[in-house]
């Protein structure tokens, strides 16, 4: 028996609201290619940490995505499983593609320096790269099919060009 009267139907939310709010953001381990190889990373992009031994021995607490450097870009990939393999868990992901990038840059993407141990390779490493290699089946969790929300597009202070140069 269903009592008419009682019934109200659910309250019209937005379309996608919550979607945007929780899968919108930047994914926790992202998808990274460096020189045509897809790894999965530890933490999100602009968290991943140089892994050098500042002169304070210390780990340095730079990261790897500096300001004065350009970084990667968001693209839609297939994900491309090996032959044999069980179908992936979907067609395209997320991947953050370093290929526009030069291919030293993309060495120290690898290598997980900031910029300025980049350039100082007889400081040490005080910790391992993070980088996992990416295999879709074991990480199928970490592969994303949509874009993340991306708010690097904001006033003139998230602008590189008009940063503080060091
Ligand atoms: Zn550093």
């Amino acid at each position: 028996m269903i009592d008419a009267g009682a019934f109200t139907p659910p309250p019209a939310e937005p379309a996608g609201s919550a979607a945007l709010a929780t899968s919108g953001c930047r994914p926790a381990r992202p998808t990274v290619q460096i020189l045509y190889v897809r790894y999965l990373a530890a933490r999100p992009v602009d968290e991943i940490q140089c892994v050098a031994q500042t002169r304070r021995r210390h780990r340095c607490t730079h990261t790897v995505l500096a300001p004065q450097t350009r970084g990667g870009q968001w693209t839609l990939m297939p994900v491309a499983a090996h032959v044999g393999q069980l179908a992936p868990p979907a067609d395209t992901m997320a991947v953050y593609s370093l290929a526009a990038l030069p291919y030293t840059e993309q060495l120290r993407w690898r290598s997980q320096r900031c910029p300025q141990h980049a350039a100082t390779p007889t400081a040490a490493d005080l910790a391992l790269a993070e980088w996992e290699p990416f295999d879709p089946l074991p990480h199928s969790d970490h592969i994303h099919t949509r874009l993340p929300t991306l708010r690097r597009r904001g006033g003139p202070a998230d602008d590189p060009r008009r940063g503080v140069r060091a």
